[in-house]
């Protein structure tokens, strides 16, 4: 691919917004030029392959790192191609798979070689995964950190499916330990089971009774142990998907603690409160849930406080008839939310409604991810990450349609939300994946594309300690020799999550 030039009046480079000329070599950003006040045609030696209509902004990709796509095994309740379409029409160009609600779940390094056989072929964006601990497993940790996982998901209450049970305190600590030997990351879903075995768990079509089913103090509970597990072993561990601001203050100390804790929340936790959820609706049905509009302030000013580092989207779809189980008692219905393609818009719009820059929103949904993981080679408009970017126009109004989103089953707790700003177009790695005049990017349309005719540009990407590429952990279907070439340098820190095509469409 040869040298391509995109000038815009709005990058986002190093944290603000500037008028810059991309140079794009190779799939990378070779050069970042920034321009005068008036920085289009004419102003540099020759003019630009690509002029960015000025009410579009460039941003770097964002990077979803809690993202449920559930193939194989669960295939009818998301895939790697409806998956991977949603997050590249959404702004997202780099996901890390859950390791659990696929069969098998990635808890060996068999398993992940199962994911990937699954996957091949069918990626859109760039694809990592995590692993998983579950009781009895420590011993296969070391050998899924080797072969690429990007750190370690467990969970310390039931986690909806039965082939990935919890671990209990003493065989959290014993993962923990071993996580932290190699340096890894054990990233932790913080409910208490005892204090939700304990909760009022009435059937009831109300959200805030499913509220009441899944209090705060579950969360703080299990916050509370599992800071005590950090410090106890030294090992590096995120929270996932925080819901309960209530649990800040314990957060905010073991930070100032200098504990090697980080913490995410979620859209849906930013967007909705629990008072306007309709009745029956189990599309808002997650865990843990949606609560109070105070709780939801609370969390954006944790956001603008450092004390939560990412916004992810936990998508995590299923079919109709699991939602609807039970309907119109939520207490049946599948817990999770389709957020991947929508959440981005849907963050921006909140974020601007409350005096906050996308430049924080892109700090949250792109590099604090992708420093998380350990993605040396996204997050940032940089030269020498790769050239993944998202054009997004702040000023275009549209009302998402469940039915016109490219995940696999069309419901959504957003449909019907009326967002301003849309993303326009998306690239991977130096290769537009969509845009409204079939490739670059414009002004024109609101509509952002379409579910079909993406290409299968997607790679896989090594986690910071694989030391297997090309290896028995990295035997690909197909594109195996780019893709392992591309991964020869993962383990070598900068190069760490770097992606090769492996479609060549
Ligand atoms: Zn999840």
């Amino acid at each position: 691919m040869s040298a391509i030039r995109i000038a815009a009046a709005n990058v986002l480079v190093e944290g603000a917004f500037v008028p810059a000329e991309l140079e794009i070599d190779g799939g990378r950003i070779a050069a970042v030029r920034r321009l005068g006040a008036a920085p289009l045609p004419g102003t540099t030696a020759a003019p630009a392959d690509v002029v960015v209509p000025a009410s579009t902004l460039v941003l770097p990709g964002n990077v979803d790192t809690h993202v449920h796509i559930n193939e194989p095994g669960r295939t009818q309740w998301e895939g790697f191609a409806s998956a991977t379409t949603a997050a590249a029409l959404g702004g997202t160009t780099t996901v890390v798979d859950m390791p659990l609600n696929s069969i098998p779940p990635t808890t060996t390094v068999e398993n992940l070689h199962a994911k990937r056989d699954a996957a091949a072929g069918k990626l859109r964006v760039d694809t990592g995964f995590w692993g998983g601990i579950v009781p009895g497993n420590t011993a296969s940790l070391r050998p899924l950190w080797e072969a690429g996982v990007f750190g370690f998901k467990c969970f310390l209450l039931d986690s909806g499916v039965p082939e990935f049970p919890p671990v209990d305190p003493a065989q959290l600590r014993e993962a923990m330990r071993e996580v932290a030997s190699f340096g890894g990351l054990v990233i932790v879903h913080a409910e208490d089971a005892r204090t939700i075995a304990a909760a009022p768990a009435r059937a009831s079509a109300a959200y805030t009774d499913f509220v009441l089913s899944r209090p705060d103090a579950a969360e703080l509970a299990a916050i509370a142990g599992l800071i005590d597990a950090v410090r106890e072993t030294g090992c590096r561990t995120h929270i996932l998907h925080l819901s309960s601001a209530r649990a800040l203050e314990t957060i905010s100390a073991a930070k100032a603690e200098g504990l090697p804790l980080t913490v995410e929340t979620c859209p849906h936790y930013l967007c909705f409160d629990a008072e306007a959820i309709p009745d029956g609706a189990p599309e808002f049905k997650c865990c843990p849930p949606i609560r109070d509009a105070g709780n939801r302030d609370a969390l954006w000013q944790g956001l603008r406080e450092g004390l939560i580092d990412c916004i992810v989207s936990d998508h995590s779809p299923s079919t109709a008839a699991e939602k609807y189980r039970g309907a119109p008692d939520l207490q049946q219905a599948w817990g999770g939310i389709s957020g991947l393609q929508v959440g981005f818009a849907a963050v921006a719009h909140q974020a601007r409604t409350r005096g906050i820059g996308l430049e924080a929103v892109s700090r949250w949904m792109s590099a604090a991810p992708a420093a998380l993981a350990g993605l040396g080679a996204k997050g940032a408009i940089e030269a020498g990450r790769d050239a993944d970017l998202v054009f997004y126009d702040p000023t275009l109004p549209h009302t998402v349609s469940a039915d016109a989103l490219a995940h696999r089953n069309p419901l959504s707790a957003y449909h019907g939300m009326e967002i301003t700003g849309a993303v326009t177009g998306t690239m991977l790695r130096g290769r537009m994946l969509f845009g409204p005049d079939g490739g670059a990017p414009s002004a024109a349309g609101g509509d952002a594309g379409t579910k079909a005719g993406l290409a299968v540009t997607g790679g896989f990407l090594a986690g910071p300690g694989a030391v297997r590429a090309g290896g028995p952990g990295w035997a690909l279907p197909r594109g195996a020799a780019s893709a392992s070439a591309g991964l020869a340098s993962a383990g070598a820190g900068p190069g760490a999550g770097t992606a090769a095509g492996e479609g060549g469409a």
